[in-house]
């Protein structure tokens, strides 16, 4: 990217990220080697009321999907049978986070995400129609944004089935929002606006009654600067002037509407302009913060039925002498696949706890879970694709026509890839949480040595920053302080002390990298990379501890039927064992990347890289048709 670009995109980006710190944040703190061990331990739970509303509303869910859902010829034919749309808007599906007073069942986020991590086990696409519609649909902004006079006309509409799309990518508009193309025009002295421009791979769009549509509108100048406005606009799907060009095929969620849409002078009264004018890149972060909290309860459902596949086959199928499950190599899947699966529970049900409390900032958790679960899920389905062998490989429907259960392997491994792109590619999400975990610091310290700064400015701030780092520094080294808490079983303890010493060796070792890189420590993605993987696995260890300890110790308060939130283990399936083997590998690939935060591949690594795109690596590529 050429510089003048990226500084356009960083500066655009900068200016719409969420600033303030009102509340703490757990995962932050990591970075800056505290352990927040109060707000860690106890497990944030559910209550029992709640989760006795998500138990009654998944019993229901899962027998609509029984009954009324094929996914299977879902994905065959590429359609969403209009009656599973009426039944889950029946259902009251499409209203699940909207609040009971504008016609919503109001669930907190936790019974949402629990509902979507059950619909997302049964069925992908199911689960992204539901998901996209709420999560950063229409409902999510214009709750968090809107006017009482915007909630009360479209909030009761969204809840009865009026199905939503969140429209900010373009065909040149991926991760880089600064090269927006659509437009907004006021118009009549600023009464309407008209929007052109194409809107890029939007879900739900083609069937949407209901988009937020984020377009530029006219540059403001602002302190002597030229600053780009985006602006959030809600637009009634059948508006004249929008065109579904194109219905977008994809390898997997093959049910789901998802379009290239064109808007030429599509007309939109101010009045439908969502927080203000020139808010609506923030607007979309901000949604996202919070939005992209369903995508790991999605990831969980679809895990958890890839671990029960794994289980039966591998003590079914017969080979070399015995069941696959008794053999090392197939045995160690299953441990990695059981301990992340519970680590993925940990994360993404502390951070929803956390979500319905909002006492906390979930920023960076959210975006760990969206990471840490859409990789992690990824892992357990490639496993249980190879468990599965030959099986695992072939359709549901060849399966099944040959006489043999159609087990969806093959259907959910497709499904399952996009969580690494949307919402935030996986290299997006290492970028995010960098960014906001570097933020104390970039307040602190950045003013003495960005070159546009005055003199006064770098003196005063490096004064501040002196005195803060003269007893923030030497505190890193420190051995830890305070006990553990007592209600970690003890083969975790070792486990949190580690949390709590990797967590200030963390903080040391990216002051350290601050100190040596400076400005250029951005381009130093793959050292910013391991440092966020290491925070990542620090707050998943810590989650995971916590449920463990929770689960083992003083039992949760148990729902009943298959779908009580608070399943705990039965009598011989311990939790302490499941958090002991995740522990144990996140320990070795902590102590990995703080030991060489820097390797020497990176810099050949890149070398290569460029010279493959210079084509001077071509004679590589020879031999093949393309
Ligand atoms: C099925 C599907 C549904 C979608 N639904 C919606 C929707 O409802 N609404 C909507 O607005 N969008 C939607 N999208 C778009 C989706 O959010 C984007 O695909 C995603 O943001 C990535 O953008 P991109 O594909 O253009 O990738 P690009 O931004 O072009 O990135 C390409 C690759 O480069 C990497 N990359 C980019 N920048 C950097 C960087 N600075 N450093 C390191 N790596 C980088 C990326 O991680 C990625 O691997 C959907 C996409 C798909 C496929």
């Amino acid at each position: 990217m050429a510089d003048g670009a990226a500084h356009a995109a960083l500066e655009l980006i900068e200016q719409s990220r969420e600033t303030s710190w009102d509340r703490p944040t757990v995962a932050g703190q990591l970075f800056l080697g505290r352990v927040l061990t109060r707000l860690l331990v106890p497990y944030a739970a559910q209550s029992a009321e709640d989760a006795a509303i998500g138990d009654r509303y998944l019993a229901e869910l899962e027998a609509f999907l029984r009954a009324q859902v094929d996914a299977d010829a879902i994905d065959r034919t590429g359609e969403m049978p209009a009656d599973v749309i009426q039944g889950l808007a029946r259902l009251g599906a499409f209203g699940m986070k909207i609040p009971k007073e504008h016609g919503g069942l109001g669930l907190s986020q936790m019974n949402y995400n629990r509902a979507i991590a059950l619909i997302a086990s049964y069925c992908g696409s199911t689960a992204v129609w539901l998901s996209a519609h709420q999560s950063i649909g229409v409902p999510q902004p214009l709750k968090m944004f809107g006017t009482d006079a915007q909630k009360r006309q479209y909030l009761p509409r969204l809840a009865r089935g009026a199905v939503s799309a969140f429209a900010l990518t373009e065909p040149d508009v991926g991760s880089d929002p600064a090269k927006m193309a659509t437009t907004a025009t006021p118009v009549d002295g600023g009464a309407a606006f008209l929007l052109n421009g194409d809107k890029l791979w939007c879900t739900n769009g083609p069937v949407a009654e209901l988009l937020v549509v984020m377009a530029k509108t006219p540059d403001r100048t602002i302190g002597g600067k030229t600053r780009q406005q985006i602006t959030a606009f809600i637009v009634e799907g059948n508006s004249p002037g929008i065109e579904v060009v194109h219905r977008c095929q994809f390898m997997g969620i093959r049910g789901i509407q998802n379009g290239l849409l064109r808007f030429t002078n599509v007309r939109v009264p101010k009045e439908n302009i969502l927080w203000g004018p020139g808010r609506g890149l923030k607007l979309a972060l901000m949604t996202l913060n919070t939005g992209r909290l369903t995508l790991p309860a999605a990831c969980v459902g679809a895990a958890k039925l890839m671990l029960r596949i794994t289980r039966r086959w591998a003590n079914e199928r017969q080979q070399w002498g015995g069941p696959i499950g008794r053999h090392e190599a197939v045995a160690a899947k299953i441990g990695q696949m059981a301990s992340h699966l519970f680590a993925m529970e940990a994360v993404t049900w502390l951070t929803s706890a956390w979500a319905d409390r909002g006492d906390l900032d979930i920023r960076i958790e959210a975006a760990m879970a969206k990471l840490f679960c859409s990789e992690a899920a990824w892992a357990i389905c490639d496993d249980t694709l190879q468990i599965r062998g030959g099986r695992g490989y072939e359709t549901a429907d060849s399966l099944k026509a040959r006489g043999e259960a159609p087990i969806p392997v093959e259907r959910a491994f497709r499904d399952m890839r996009i969580n690494r792109i949307i919402e935030g590619t996986s290299e997006v999400m290492h970028l995010f949480i960098a960014r906001e975990a570097l933020d104390p610091h970039i307040r602190r310290a950045f003013d003495v040595i960005l070159p546009d700064r005055r003199l006064g400015q770098r003196v005063s701030t490096a004064l501040r920053a002196a005195v803060f780092y003269a007893g923030w520094y030497p505190r890193q080294w420190l051995p830890t302080l305070g006990a553990t808490p007592a209600a970690i079983p003890a083969p975790l303890r070792d486990h949190w002390r580690f949390v709590q010493a990797a967590s200030r060796r963390l903080a040391r070792t990216l002051f350290h990298a601050m100190l040596r890189y400076q400005q250029g420590l951005e381009k130093r993605q793959l050292v910013l990379f391991r440092m966020v993987e290491v925070g990542v696995d620090l707050f998943a260890m810590a989650a995971t501890i916590s449920r463990a300890a929770w689960l083992a110790g003083a039992r949760p308060p148990m729902g009943s039927g298959p779908h009580r939130a608070l399943q705990g283990p039965g009598p011989d399936g311990d939790p302490v064992l499941l958090a002991d083997l995740f522990c144990l590998g996140a320990r070795r690939r902590i102590d990995r990347r703080l030991a060489r935060p820097e390797l020497p591949d990176d810099r050949a690594g890149y070398r290569v890289a460029q010279e493959v795109l210079a084509g001077r690596y071509a004679w590589l590529e020879t031999g093949i048709v393309e």
